[in-house]
This record gives C-alpha cells, structure tokens and sequence, in this order.
C-alpha cells in the first residue's frame, strides 16, 4: 500500500519473478522443459492461490452462513470477502451482483434457465455469434426447444470478424437476448461490445456476454459497457476449477425466478410453499464450492497485484511475435487474422492434422490444443475440421515461442511430402 494516499501499488511486471510464482511450469515433460500453451483451456496456480486453497482446508474450514461458531464465521467472512474481490475486479456496482457459479458453462445455463424461461416465448429470438463456444450455444438450442424461441446466428467473416451490419439488420423488437462471447477461443478475435451491447439495448434486448478469454487479459467494468450479464470461469485466470461467476445488474436479478432449489437460497419453507432468499443467495443452492471461491479471490488479488498493462502488453507481444514467426512458415495458415485478438494464435499445416501437430509437439514438451475448440459450428464455417491453438498467459516467454516454432518445425519436416 501507498501510505499517502492508501492506493495499493501494481507489482512490476517481471516475467521471470511471475514464472517463479507458478510452481508446475518448473517441470520436465518427455525429457524436455515444459512450454505450457494451452492457458486458454485452463492456467496454472500461483503459489498464493495454492497456499490460500490449503490454508482454508488445513485451518479456518466451514460451511458457511450457516454456523454461528468462530469457523463458520471466517469462512463466511473469507466467502463474502471474496465475493467483493470479484465485485471490485470487473467493476459491478454491488456485491450481491456476483453469483458464484461452477464456470462459465453453469452461468450461461442459469441465465437461460431463469431469465430466458421466463421472458422467452414462442417467435421470441436469441442472437447469438458464429464465433460461440459451445456452452454459449447449446443452453439456447435447449431453451428454444422449451419455449418455441428461434436461435439466430450473426455470421462472421474469413478472418473471424463478427458481420456488425448483419448482427443490426438481425435485431429486431423480437430479440429477447443477445448473448456474445468478450473473446473468441478458438481464433482470439475480441468482439465491439460497445457497439453490440449499445445495439441490443436499443430494441430492448438484454446482453450476455461470455468473459470466458477475457476478464484475465484485460480490465473489464460491466458498469462501463452496461451489459446485463457477463459470465466466467476461475480455473482460466489462474483460480481453482469448479468455480465462477455470473454477473447480473441487480434489479435484473431480483425479478428472476431461482433456478437450483435446496438450502442456502430460500426464505422460509413449508411443505404447503416457499420463499426465497435475497440475491445473491437464491442462485446459490445448497453448500457452494467455498474454498474455490476463496482461491478465486485470491486469483483476483493476484492478478490485481500487477500493472495490468503491462502484463497485456506482455501477453500482445506473444501473440504477436508467435503470429509474425509461425505465419513465416511455408505449409502454414494461421486463422483468426483480425487486428484486433487476444493471447490466441490458431493454426493449420497444409500437410499434417492438428491432432498430430498436438502429439508430436507434446513429444517436445509443447502443450497446445488440437482440434475444434468447442466450437464446432464456426470450425464449419470455416472449413476446418479444427485448427491447432497456443494460447499465451503472463507467465509464458519469448523462447518459449521459439521452442513452440522449432516444434511446428520439426512436425513439418515429419510431414513432408
Ligand atoms: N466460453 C468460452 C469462450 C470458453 O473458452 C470456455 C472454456 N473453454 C467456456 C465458455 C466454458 O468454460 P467452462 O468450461 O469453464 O464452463
């Protein structure tokens, strides 16, 4: 902390202090050192988001909200505590806005579930983007079988540009719910939110947005972009798995039905009916994964802890040097070629698949990810079976993209014709 004037100060962004603070990149794999490029999938822990997950289970474990002994009570307090974390991290303007959830999957299914059951009806229209991962996807084809609404689809281009004027001649006073991704994870394209959320406000539809690739790369503040849910998971910016948040505006969640009932989340019951706790604690039924949200509050704190700029200019510079060497190779094609990206480079080699690029570079102890990245349908409008991914985090190196660039090397001299 500044004691003048209490503003806690950013850490300077050094990338090998960061690496020390990640135990499982110190590892061989097959005999080499790891290069671990598959971030976007799952990161790895920092040391403080490891020690605070075994503080909790070693000492102050307890169910939470429940318990009026000393136990209860911190971990109630560390829960809320981390709640606030969150709150503070994106920028909601209140606490009890942030739903703890398993993960972007759970947030976008509790949304569609609630909100979509009870404003979708039939001819009612969901918009959603070719770029969507499949959680962003199939939780809308199952309301519309429910309710009788229509799914619509913004195309996106060759590059992996969302078709802007198509997404506004598509809305219309019948969409209930534009639900886009913040970043694509296949090709890392960063999607105009302004413009989107702005558009869909205007013929009053309401906006999810999936942070999935997002909220650890770059500041988001929900008040600032006005969108109405943002949904993500923490096992992707260096947090625990099974844990993640459903943003919501406020008076947007009160008016939504629950969805889970059972413990935590109702009022009072009887057998004859019940009523429901307040927000946040009508989604959250039964016992929540409290020592995962802690940890995520500890990957917030972590992340905080840096200028985050720098550490986005870090993440660029991968990205971009990784693009400028693989784009070099003869053979090569990478996809997702928008100015505008995040951490992502997806590739293809004209004579080999990308499941064998992922095993042969997991042989140089390379770990990318092979095939269609949970996005099925924009690998069909793409034409690709699916593509091979690195996907970059704040602890990643400049050799480390070397060593990523000699691997393709290597597979290409294998495949060669
Ligand atoms: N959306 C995007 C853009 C993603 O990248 C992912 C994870 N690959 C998800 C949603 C789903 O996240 P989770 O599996 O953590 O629920």
């Amino acid at each position: 902390m500044n004691a003048k004037n209490s503003v806690p100060v950013a850490r300077a962004f050094d990338v090998e202090a960061v690496r020390r603070d990640f135990p499982a990149l110190h590892q061989q794999v097959h005999g080499h050192p790891l290069v671990y490029l598959d971030n976007a999938a799952s990161a790895h822990k920092p040391r403080a988001v490891i020690d605070t997950i075994t503080h909790y289970y070693s000492t102050d474990y307890s169910n939470v909200h429940r318990g009026l002994h000393y136990l209860s009570e911190r971990c109630s307090q560390a829960y809320e505590d981390a709640r606030g974390k969150v709150a503070s991290f994106i920028h909601a303007k209140d606490a009890r806005e942030i739903i703890f959830v398993r993960g972007t999957t759970e947030a976008i299914n509790l949304v569609a579930n609630t909100y979509g059951r009870k404003h979708v009806r039939a001819g009612d229209e969901i918009l959603i983007s070719a770029l969507e991962h499949h959680s962003n996807i199939v939780p809308w084809q199952m309301l519309c079988e429910q309710t009788g609404g229509v799914l619509k689809v913004v195309p996106v281009s060759d590059a992996g540009e969302l078709d802007l004027e198509a997404f506004e001649h598509l809305l219309s006073s019948r969409t209930r719910l534009v639900a886009v991704t913040h970043v694509s994870n296949a090709l890392g394209t960063i999607n105009p939110l302004r413009r989107i959320i702005d558009a869909a406000h205007a013929v009053g539809a309401r906006v999810l947005i999936d942070g999935a690739q997002a909220v650890h790369h770059m500041p988001v503040d929900v008040q600032d972009l006005d969108c109405d849910f943002y949904a993500f998971s923490g096992h992707k910016m260096y947090g625990p798995t099974g844990i993640g948040v459903l943003y919501g505006k406020a008076a947007l969640l009160e008016a939504m039905p629950p969805w889970q009932g059972g413990g935590e989340m109702i009022r009072e019951v009887s057998f004859e009916r019940s009523t429901y706790a307040d927000i946040p604690f009508k989604f959250e039924a039964g016992t929540p994964h409290i020592v995962g949200a802690i940890g995520l509050g500890a990957a917030v704190d972590y992340i905080s802890s840096f200028d985050r700029a720098a550490v986005a200019r870090h993440e660029h510079e991968l990205m971009t040097y990784a693009t400028e060497l693989l784009g070099s190779l003869p053979g090569l094609r990478i996809v997702g070629t928008v100015a505008n990206k995040a951490s992502i480079v997806s590739f293809v080699l004209d004579d080999a698949h990308p499941h064998d690029v992922g095993t042969i570079l997991d042989r140089y102890g390379i770990a990318v990810r092979a095939g269609h990245h949970c996005t099925m349908p924009l690998m069909n409008r793409l034409c690709l079976g699916g593509t091979t991914r690195a996907s970059f985090a704040m602890y990643n190196t400049r050799s480390e993209v070397e060593r990523l660039v000699a691997g393709v090397g290597k597979v290409m001299e294998m495949f060669r014709r």
